[in-house]
């Protein structure tokens, strides 16, 4: 499903280069649970970002589901985005004066989906994480868990093929950060491809392979046990 050939990424800022991500080659197959590690600094995000195609890459190709997607302009990254990828990040990044239910649809008016359609979805992206319960609260009134859990929602109402996660669990404790996990094992078991980026051993573990990266490059990969 996504196929990454000498992708790098350099940013300039005040006469600095940052290589970010130098020279980047790998395979992720469709269905596949996927962790990204290695240290501060080595690019992990970056390179989930250029996977989300929030970016691009500044050389090499990408391939996502057989189409090169490198060169796109913002517009048809959005369209493939919307229509594919799905997003949880560290920091939830829900909507402040939006109600959860509102959160969860947002990202579906996007699409032509009749209203129907997109309250059957977030009804059931609710019930999948135990929120429902929540769907008129505004984030605020929720638990940074609670507020995760609306996040995962959000990505899974799409019905996403791809799901890109950037510590999901960073702001979590560890009861929270569990209960996350657990969604995203359930998602893959579902056959959603998963690519996480963690710092935490543990949760790194469940996924099926890990790619480490060092200054920008993957320095070892390996397949879990
Ligand atoms: P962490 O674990 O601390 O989140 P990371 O592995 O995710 O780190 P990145 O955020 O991908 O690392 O950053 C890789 C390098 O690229 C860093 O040196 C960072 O300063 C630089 N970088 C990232 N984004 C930008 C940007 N928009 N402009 C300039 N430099 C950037």
């Amino acid at each position: 499903i996504i196929r990454l050939e000498g992708v790098k990424k350099v940013f300039h800022t005040d006469e600095v280069e940052t290589h970010a991500v130098a020279d980047v080659r790998c395979e992720i197959p469709r269905g596949q649970y996927v962790c990204i590690a290695g240290p501060s600094g080595s690019g992990k995000t970056t390179l989930l970002s250029l996977i989300g195609l929030l970016d691009t890459p500044t050389a090499g190709t990408y391939l996502l589901d057989g189409r090169e997607v490198s060169r796109l302009s913002a517009t048809q990254r959005a369209r493939v985005r919307n229509e594919r990828i799905g997003f949880v990040f560290q920091s939830f990044n829900l909507i402040g004066d939006l109600t959860v239910a509102e959160n969860i649809e947002l990202p579906l008016t996007y699409r032509a989906m009749p209203a129907a359609e997109r309250r059957r979805r977030v009804e059931s992206a609710l019930e999948r994480v135990g929120m429902s319960h929540r769907a008129r609260h505004l984030p605020a009134q929720l638990s940074g868990g609670q507020q995760q859990r609306v996040a995962v929602a959000r990505a899974v109402a799409g019905e996403p093929l791809l799901l890109l996660a950037d510590e999901p669990t960073g702001n979590l404790d560890s009861r929270n950060g569990d209960a996350v996990m657990g969604l995203l094992r359930e998602l893959h078991r579902s056959g959603t491809t998963i690519v996480m980026v963690t710092h935490n051993p543990e949760y790194a573990r469940q996924a099926e392979r890990t790619i480490h990266l060092f200054d920008g490059r993957v320095v070892e990969e390996g397949g879990h046990a």
